[in-house]
């Protein structure tokens, strides 16, 4: 039977069965059609707003899938997308109507524990990296949230716990292996296609389908000293300010995230705050844990605190320790900024929004970076931002759509009330469906726009990998 798919300029594009017939026949992976198992598990991303059908899911196994599968989309002008962790806020991943390339099935990891390097498939989640660089004491860069994808993550710049001594994700990338817009394998590294390698490092889908990522590795734990102190939400202005006093003085070894938010009720906090405005500040010292318990004393004995989690524990358990608050299958809308710095008006004003947060899902963070990033070049990589020292990130969560309007407004207020104490840089990966070419000029800066709208020329000239935040800005 012929199928009906979109096509790149939205119109229909009729599928003739033989076509899709060879198709299958030249892929390994499942390739899955609305009515098969698994598409309806296949199609879902994180972010529950986001619900796309894609007329085909091509679930790669290898290389050699992702290459048919451009080929394909490519013969028959097919709108695409890809999708590695589906993790991304705008719902970058799936595509309605179209071919959904998915990396998904792809998690393999190799560590040469003695070069202090790994390589990882695009599939991999932050945690499948971590499980097995971690078996040698060491750790790439990476987020936060241990289920999101690396590869999205990484091509749209990458910060965590470890970004302070070592700068962007995306900094310490060795090489790729890209699948081009034309179906080409190719490496991209500072020695092979180096343009293609700088615009991958924060330029974001717009010029390849990375398969593997070479990530330089750190000696991190296994233990480190982190968790979490909890104060309530009247404290808020004072715990902030202690944030900012710490975190400008703190070794690049400590990272600290701020947390503003309706106390869940999560067996580390005492019941009588559940539910309660509480303020968080969360750390990982991944130096060796007695000199960060001498560092952190002071910060414990700040105001009363309601709870305090600070222990000595694996890295890899820091590094899914925020994981339930950010569960698959909720609503989520997302504003943030680059802070060059938090001043009494940001804290204030977190303060005074955080009182008027509508879901006890929703938070106000603050996500502390500044350290090696800020020492390389402003056009080291695409994710530039070189003045940034916080992501503040504004993240409204709830469950039901009739709660849309209400939560994406607290955000949006939030948001402008805030734009003041901004670089007036923000994250690729955070901006959220609505988020057109201003917000992608404002996270890039003309100069690196203008350079990757030039390579995007060179490597996408058709604008194949279309279905990205674009380089149109
Ligand atoms: C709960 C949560 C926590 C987060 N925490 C952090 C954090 O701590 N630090 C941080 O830096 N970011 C964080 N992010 C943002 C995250 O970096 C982005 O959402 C990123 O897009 C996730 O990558 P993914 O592979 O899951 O993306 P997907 O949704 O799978 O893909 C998003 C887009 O990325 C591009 N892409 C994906 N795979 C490839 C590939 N193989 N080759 C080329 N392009 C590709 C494509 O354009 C794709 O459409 C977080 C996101 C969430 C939802």
């Amino acid at each position: 039977m012929t199928i009906e798919l979109k096509g790149m300029d939205g119109a229909a594009v009729q599928v003739a069965p033989e076509a899709l017939a060879a198709f299958k026949a030249a892929f390994r992976g499942p390739v899955l059609a609305p009515a098969d198992a698994g598409y309806e598990e296949a199609r879902k991303v994180w972010n529950a707003v986001i619900d796309r059908r894609p007329g085909l899911i091509a679930r790669c196994t290898g290389t050699m899938d992702v290459v048919q599968a451009v080929r394909f989309a490519r013969e028959h002008r097919l709108l695409h997308s890809v999708r590695s962790g589906g993790h991304n806020i705008a719902g970058l991943a799936v595509c309605e109507g179209g071919l959904m390339i998915d990396m998904s099935l792809l998690r393999g990891v190799w560590v040469d524990a003695a070069e202090r390097t790994a390589r990882a498939q695009a599939g991999c989640t932050l945690a499948n990296l971590d499980r097995e660089t971690q078996l040698h004491g060491l750790a790439a860069v990476l987020g936060f949230v241990s289920e999101t994808g690396i590869a999205g993550l990484t091509v749209g710049g990458g910060f965590g716990y470890l970004t302070r001594q070592h700068g962007w994700t995306c900094d310490t990338v060795l090489s790729m292996e890209v699948v081009t817009a034309e179906a080409k394998v190719v490496r991209a590294s500072e020695t092979e296609n180096p343009e293609l390698f700088w615009a991958l490092r924060g330029g974001s889908g717009n010029f390849g389908i990375v398969t593997s990522f070479e990530y330089r590795l750190f000696p991190v734990g296994p233990e480190i000293l982190g968790g979490a102190i909890a104060w309530r939400g009247e404290d808020a202005a004072q715990v902030l300010d202690a944030f900012r006093e710490f975190s400008a003085a703190a070794p690049r070894e400590l990272t600290m995230v701020a947390a503003l938010r309706i106390a869940p009720p999560a067996p580390w906090l005492p019941r009588e705050i559940h539910g309660k405005p509480m303020a968080a500040i969360f750390v990982c010292y991944s130096g060796k844990p007695e000199d960060g318990e001498a560092l952190l004393a002071p910060l414990r004995k700040i105001g009363s605190p309601v709870a305090d989690i600070v222990t000595r524990r694996p890295y890899v358990q820091m590094q899914s320790l925020l994981d339930a608050t950010q569960p698959k299958g909720r609503r989520y809308y997302w504003k943030s900024h680059y802070l060059g710095g938090i001043g009494r008006d940001a804290i204030q004003l977190a303060a005074e929004h955080a009182s008027r947060i509508v879901s006890p899902h929703s938070a106000i963070l603050m996500f502390q970076i500044g350290g090696a990033l800020n020492e390389l070049p402003p056009d080291h990589s695409p994710a530039g931002n070189r003045d940034a020292e916080y992501v503040l990130n504004i993240a409204g969560a709830w469950e039901k759509p009739e709660d849309d309007a209400a939560n994406i407004q607290w955000a949006k207020d939030t948001f402008e009330a805030m734009k003041p104490c901004s670089t007036g840089g923000t994250y690729i990966n955070f901006l959220t469906q609505e988020e057109g070419a201003d917000r992608i000029a404002a996270a890039y800066g003309r100069p690196t726009l203008d350079k990757l709208a030039a390579l995007k020329r060179q490597w996408d000239p058709d604008d194949f990998f279309r279905h990205t935040k674009g380089l149109t800005g």
